[in-house]
């Protein structure tokens, strides 16, 4: 095995990076995973994920991880409904005759993260390491965290999300602005602090449409709603338009006048002091980056084609990836390592442009002025 005696460093426990630890792990390759987060408690948060047949599904039963996804898979968290911005319903998935959401089985992500870091060996994550920097040494790097700790690794695997401190090692192309923001928002205790909101929800998900706006609700687990507002505004917008994102009267103000003309009813997302939000810039790689192979360097999940979520394939797409690196890292069939990474950077790069192209055609589509229309037609199939 090309991995033989080498030390494999993994930055980042999401799903990218934990899904290819477990999958190297599995072939006998020595991996360490390297973790911002303080410890395994910090809190997932963010919306359910529907993984998908050929991806996310694949990946964990590749990992021998399929029986528990589905011993903790919410059956009706897929469960749509379209409505307009007075919360009317135009399409219902709980009383359609065939749901949308069937074949895509949704998980929250804290529940997955747990499966996933269940099934490494003791002692493979290091939570409190954030990377930033490495250093060429022999044949591997020496990479350095915030906290003052270094380590070697023979091969580097970038897994460090959407604002990657690795993907400048490997290239210097930018990100392109979608011309959408999101401001996610998690609301706890959501049937005690939004009744009417938990009820349009029904334990599963409302998209709504209006002015060009999208508003998404998700209900999870554990009793929270998560939501993100989409709105078309300047790249800047986040910097400039002086709102405190920490406060939640700042970002209610803000809400009420951006989405003034929607229905009262969306304000009880704003009723609770219990609440975060973080607002996200969405952004694209150009479709057609490239960059050279490296022989002990690549990235896979966002850090290589982040994307807006539009089309619900981010996590799809590193878990993907994550059995396809897996695969190459640990074939006999490539002379070295540099060709097993040029296989694998090559179709990851095709499929990332292709899927890009269609979440970026979502994006548009859901943003338009008649978006309601274009999204029952799409349900509609
Ligand atoms: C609002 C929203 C909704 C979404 N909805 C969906 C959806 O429905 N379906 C879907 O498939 N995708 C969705 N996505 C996209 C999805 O979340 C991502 O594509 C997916 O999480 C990418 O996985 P990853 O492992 O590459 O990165 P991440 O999940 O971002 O994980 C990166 C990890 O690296 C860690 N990290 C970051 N920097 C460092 C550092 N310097 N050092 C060490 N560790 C570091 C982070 O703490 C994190 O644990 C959504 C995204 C957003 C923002």
């Amino acid at each position: 095995m090309l991995l033989q005696n080498k030390q494999v460093a993994i930055v980042g426990g999401g799903p990218g990076g934990l899904s290819t630890a477990r999958l190297l792990q599995i072939k006998g390759a020595q991996v360490t995973v390297y973790e911002r987060d303080v410890n395994q408690e910090a809190r997932v948060q963010g919306a359910t994920l529907d993984l998908h047949e050929e991806s996310g599904l694949e990946a964990l039963r590749r990992a021998g991880l399929i029986d528990a996804f589905y011993s903790h898979h919410r059956p009706d968290a897929g469960k749509l409904r379209l409505v307009d911005k007075h919360a009317v319903i135009m399409l219902d998935d709980h009383t359609a005759e065939t749901a949308y959401a069937e074949d895509r089985p949704e998980i929250d992500r804290g529940p997955l993260r747990k499966i996933l870091m269940g099934s490494l060996k003791p002692g493979t994550i290091v939570w409190d390491s954030q990377f930033v920097s490495m250093d060429k040494h022999q044949e591997g790097w020496v990479l350095h965290f915030r906290n003052g700790q270094s380590a070697y690794a023979d091969v580097v695997i970038a897994a460090d999300g959407a604002n990657s401190s690795i993907r400048p090692y490997l290239t210097s192309i930018q990100p392109v602005y979608s011309g959408v923001t999101i401001v996610e928002g998690n609301l706890y205790h959501a049937a005690k602090h939004a009744p009417a909101l938990n009820d349009l929800v029904k334990g599963g998900k409302v998209f709504a449409f209006g002015d060009e706006q999208s508003l998404i609700l998700s209900a999870k687990g554990d009793g929270c709603l998560s939501f993100y507002t989409g709105c078309k505004v300047p790249e800047t917008w986040m910097r400039e338009s002086g709102i405190d994102f920490t406060s939640r009267d700042a970002v209610r103000t803000w809400f009420m006048s951006a989405f003034g003309t929607w229905d009262p009813v969306w304000q009880e997302l704003f009723a609770s002091d219990e609440l975060y939000f973080i607002p996200r810039p969405q952004y694209h790689y150009p479709l057609d980056q490239t960059w050279p192979a490296h022989p002990n360097l690549t990235m896979l999940g966002d850090a290589a084609h982040r994307m807006p979520p539009y089309a619900g394939e981010g996590v799809n797409m590193a878990m993907q990836d994550a059995f396809e690196l897996a695969d190459c890292l640990t074939s006999d069939e490539y002379p070295d390592l540099q060709t097993a990474i040029e296989v694998y950077e090559k179709q990851m790069r095709l499929r990332a442009m292709e899927i890009t192209r269609v979440t970026l055609e979502n994006t548009a589509l859901l943003h338009a002025t008649d978006a309601l229309d274009n999204m029952v037609a799409m349900m509609q199939g």
